[in-house]
Order: structure tokens, then C-alpha cells, then sequence
């Protein structure tokens, strides 16, 4: 079985962003040589997320309003965990979008449905995070 490991790093200026990854995760799947597998794509920080839907903007905005709501970054002080640090908010989104994506490798190809595409969700910026891709198979 073969195995291949790779980070890839992220420097998101402000606090949240949404970034198409589908790309440079293709990248590693051709440098593996891996025909057929499994790829496992997860934001290696708390509070950053990996996940799989559609890139479209209008859904981009839905998802910050979702989010905004559900757990809101302001005020501060309504997290327990904001004292040190400022980024409860943050740790809320990121275990509501996910950690990781698991991708099946067929043919050498990400085995999508329609329209799937895997994004880096941040939503604590500014700061340079990692993204572990893992491939196994043959
Ligand atoms: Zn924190």
C-alpha cells in the first residue's frame, strides 16, 4: 500500500474566509500516484475547518449568516472561553462545519458528486495554519 503525506499552509488576512482547496488537493493525489484509495483532507487547528459543498458565493454569504447566528463573534464576553483569547466564537464554528473531509480516489481522480468541491473554512485569521492531506492506496 502506498502512503502520502503533505501539508499545505494558509495565511487568511482578517477573521474568516472561505477558500476553494479542490486544486492543490488534486495537485497531491497526482504527486501520491495513487489510482485508487482513500483521501483524507482535515484542518490540522481548532479553530478552522475543512469541508465539502458548493462553490458558490450567495451560499458563501448563507454561511457566515448561519454562523453569525448560531454563534456570533461579538460581543466577547457572552464565551466562557474569551479571556486570554478572543476566539470562542471561532472554536463554535469550526466543530459546526467539521474537522475533515473523506474523499474515495478512483481512477487517480477525487470521486466527487455534483458539484463538490472541498474548502478551507477559517475563522480565526491572521495567522499562518495547516492543512493535512493524507492519501493512502495503491
Ligand atoms: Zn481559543
Amino acid at each position: 500500500m502506498k502512503s502520502y503525506r503533505k501539508e499545505l499552509w494558509f495565511d487568511i488576512k482578517g477573521r474568516r474566509a472561505f477558500i476553494n482547496i479542490t486544486r492543490e488537493v488534486e495537485k497531491c493525489l497526482k504527486e501520491s500516484g495513487i489510482q485508487e484509495g482513500l483521501l483524507l483532507c482535515n484542518a490540522m487547528h481548532i479553530t478552522a475547518s475543512v469541508f465539502i459543498n458548493d462553490d458558490e458565493s450567495g451560499l458563501h454569504q448563507d454561511f457566515e449568516r448561519f454562523l453569525e447566528k448560531l454563534a456570533p463573534e461579538k460581543p466577547y464576553s457572552q464565551y466562557a472561553h474569551n479571556g486570554f483569547e478572543d476566539n470562542g466564537d471561532a472554536h463554535l464554528k469550526r466543530t459546526i462545519m467539521g474537522r475533515e473531509v473523506v474523499v474515495a480516489v478512483t481512477k487517480g481522480e477525487l470521486d466527487f458528486g455534483p458539484w463538490e468541491q472541498i474548502f478551507y473554512g477559517e475563522f480565526d485569521g491572521n495567522r499562518r495554519k495547516r492543512v493535512l492531506v493524507k492519501i493512502i492506496g495503491e
